[in-house]
């Protein structure tokens, strides 16, 4: 079955003032449609056709090589964004900061939870150009580092836990090139309890 764009789980003015409306309604029904769409083209026909967006990207080197870039670079943009529509949420980050194990990890892994931001903003602003600053599970633990363009943790075997997008149209409408201000205020509308859900999941 083909990749769909899945609805965005809150209106689009609901990250306000940190995330306006229309970098939202721009950044989902145009850009995040445009992966899933060119997705499923560079996929069509091929064996990979039916198989989850992390499978491909598990197994990006399997993709046939002239599918592969594509497949690499929308891929790659759908599984991104499915992601960081559902790690944001309306409601100043549900108490702002994580809980429980999670929270544990993080402080284990970075420090405390500021030195754990001051990382992630640090990977974001220094990302030459357009990609993600993460927060992954391993396979043993916690760790933060950014990608290029569309690139996924899971196509190094990785699972993502957290995934801010420092693509231009993330931001560029509201803060234009203000990078850091962008990161600085999108730990607002950071959903913990989703970030929490994912990292038990991926400890089995
Ligand atoms: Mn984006």
């Amino acid at each position: 079955m083909p990749f769909e764009l899945p609805p965005l789980p809150y209106p689009y003015d609901a990250l306000e003032p940190h995330v306006d409306e229309q970098t939202m309604r721009v950044h989902h029904d145009k850009h995040h449609q445009a992966y899933v769409d060119n997705a499923n083209k560079a996929l069509d026909g091929t064996d990979w056709a039916d198989r989850s967006v992390e499978d491909v990207l598990r197994n990006i080197d399997q993709i046939p090589d002239d599918k592969r870039t594509a497949v690499r670079n929308n891929a790659g943009g759908h599984a991104n964004h499915e992601l960081f529509w559902l790690i944001m949420g309306p409601g100043g980050g549900r108490g702002g900061e994580p809980q429980g194990e999670l929270a544990s990890a993080i402080d284990d892994a970075f420090g405390d939870l500021g030195s754990f931001r001051d990382t992630m903003n640090q990977n974001g602003v220094t990302r030459f150009g357009s990609g993600w600053t993460w927060l992954v599970w391993n396979g043993s633990g916690l760790e933060a580092y950014s990608t290029a363009n569309q690139d996924s943790p899971l196509m190094q075997g990785h699972v993502p836990l957290l995934g801010i997008d420092v693509w231009e149209h993330a931001y560029y409408l509201k803060y234009q090139n203000r990078r850091p201000d962008y990161l600085a205020a999108w730990w607002n509308v950071v959903n913990w309890d989703e970030v929490a859900r994912r990292y038990e999941q991926a400890r089995g």
